[in-house]
């Protein structure tokens, strides 16, 4: 079939998430065909640097023989079967303990979901339910921070902080609440970042004292955000949330969607940030994207509660835990601990990363700020650096140089007027040379068009 052919059958038949449909089928979706490493091609034969592993997900890069076979010989041998009847079976129950053996602290118990989106309602659920069995029902409420992004269910999108999002579909889930986020380069004026983590971080002890500790059941966020793009938050932040949630006993929630398996350069983003969670949410990394799996790990404070509970917790999804899956995550943590991704990202990968983007890009005119942790950034395009002025909203600025991005061989993200890169944590020295000068390429380019619409 032609490229047109499937744009066509794609345009008449396929509504994409997070889109303008109509404006996508005027211009036709892009088809892309194959991938290897850390590169995709389209149909038109381009090769193009996947500097956001597909969606944050595809760490072990494309084109492994080794996943595919593991779930290949898992289909033939047993291609479903479920864990809701009193029954398990091997991948799932290996998979358990193998991710016990990654996750930080006590946090070995293990609950399967299909999605990061279903991770998180199970988080919503188990969080009120552990304070139910505890006697205490009303400690219902649940915070989180603006411009989180923890999923696109109506769990999801109510817990998350997008306000776009917030506007359509509802009305939401009751009883969240949410804080202002930790953007030092946006938000923290004069302050130095160490300040601004701390006045951040004690906007969560002013909520808590405006609703009342004793409603409060749990504090949820990303270590690193990564949809809002990708905020890192300053030093300070996630001590003082630790201090304060263990001050009013509230349960805290660390949804490590991207940050988990390697992302920041330690196995958990709680790791790198110092944060002891009660639980955390997994998925995107934990199959490198091979098959759609998640998971949350719960600590045994409540899992404890819930194991000495004597009832049901009428929760669960058809496909927690699908042996597949559960074999290709499996797999996945295998070959991550058998290659040692994790310590040679952080001996060689991360801090090569981590200095050639700011090597190659701070000094561009374009570029306000670089947020940056393990192997993932995210930059503030502004209009004037000097003055801090961003471009106008007429100009997406974000969009122009995403565009360049593709039409060049790179895929780079545009959250609003922040680029993000989020590369395979395969990627090499060679290719993130490669990945810098594309990037400062496009850069210039959206230079370029900016002077020719007028705003510079
Ligand atoms: C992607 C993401 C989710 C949602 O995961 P899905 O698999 O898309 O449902 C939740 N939380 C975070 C932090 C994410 O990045």
């Amino acid at each position: 079939m032609s490229q047109t052919q499937i744009q066509q059958q794609d345009a008449g038949y396929h509504l994409h998430p997070f889109t303008n449909t109509g404006r996508l089928n005027e211009k036709g979706a892009r088809v892309i065909t194959r991938g290897e490493g850390v590169y995709i091609w389209d149909e038109d034969g381009n090769k193009i640097l996947d500097g956001m592993a597909g969606l944050w997900c595809v760490n072990l890069g494309y084109g492994r023989e080794d996943l595919a076979k593991v779930a290949y010989e898992q289909m033939v041998t047993l291609p479903y079967y479920n864990t809701f009847f009193q029954t398990t079976h091997t991948p799932a129950a290996k998979l358990a303990e193998a991710i016990a053996s990654v996750t930080p602290g006590d946090l070995n118990h293990i609950f399967f979901a299909g999605s990061g989106s279903e991770a998180i309602d199970t988080i919503m659920r188990l969080t009120r339910h552990y304070w139910a069995i505890q006697g205490k029902p009303y400690r219902n409420i649940l915070i989180a921070r603006e411009n989180a992004y923890h999923g696109s269910t109506i769990g999801g999108t109510s817990l998350g902080g997008m306000s776009g999002m917030h506007k359509q579909g509802g009305p939401l889930v009751p009883n969240i609440e949410h804080i202002r986020q930790p953007y030092w380069y946006g938000e923290g004026g004069d302050m130095s970042e160490d300040e601004f983590g701390l006045v951040c971080a004690r906007a969560l002890e002013e909520k808590i004292l405006e609703v009342g500790p004793d409603n409060v059941a749990a504090f949820i966020g990303e270590p690193v955000q990564g949809a809002g793009g990708v905020i890192v938050p300053p030093a300070t932040y996630w001590p003082e949330i630790q201090r304060i949630c263990k001050k009013y006993d509230i349960l805290l929630v660390a949804d490590e969607v991207i940050c988990g398996y390697g992302r920041t350069g330690n196995w958990f983003g709680s790791q790198t940030f110092g944060i002891e969670p009660d639980m955390i949410t997994m998925a995107k990394g934990l199959s490198s994207g091979y098959l759609p799996i998640a998971a949350v790990a719960v600590g045994d404070r409540v899992a404890n509660a819930l194991i000495e509970h004597d009832e049901d917790f009428n929760h669960g999804y058809t496909y927690s835990g699908h042996p597949v899956a559960a074999a290709v995550a499996l797999k996945t943590i295998e070959i991550m601990k058998e290659e040692k991704i994790v310590e040679t990202l952080r001996d060689d990968i991360v801090p090569y990363f981590q200095q050639s983007l700011r090597e190659a890009l701070s000094d561009h005119p374009l570029v306000g700020h670089i947020d940056g942790v393990g192997l993932v950034a995210g930059m503030a395009l502004m209009k004037d650096k000097e003055s801090k002025t961003p471009f106008p909203s007429d100009i997406d600025i974000g969009m122009i140089c995403r565009d360049h991005c593709f039409s060049n061989g790179l895929i780079m993200r545009a959250t609003g007027s922040r680029m993000i890169l989020s590369p395979p944590l395969v990627i090499s020295r060679e290719e993130i040379d490669e990945l810098v000068q594309k990037a400062r390429l496009c850069l210039d380019l959206t230079l370029e068009s900016a002077k020719k619409l007028g705003a510079l």
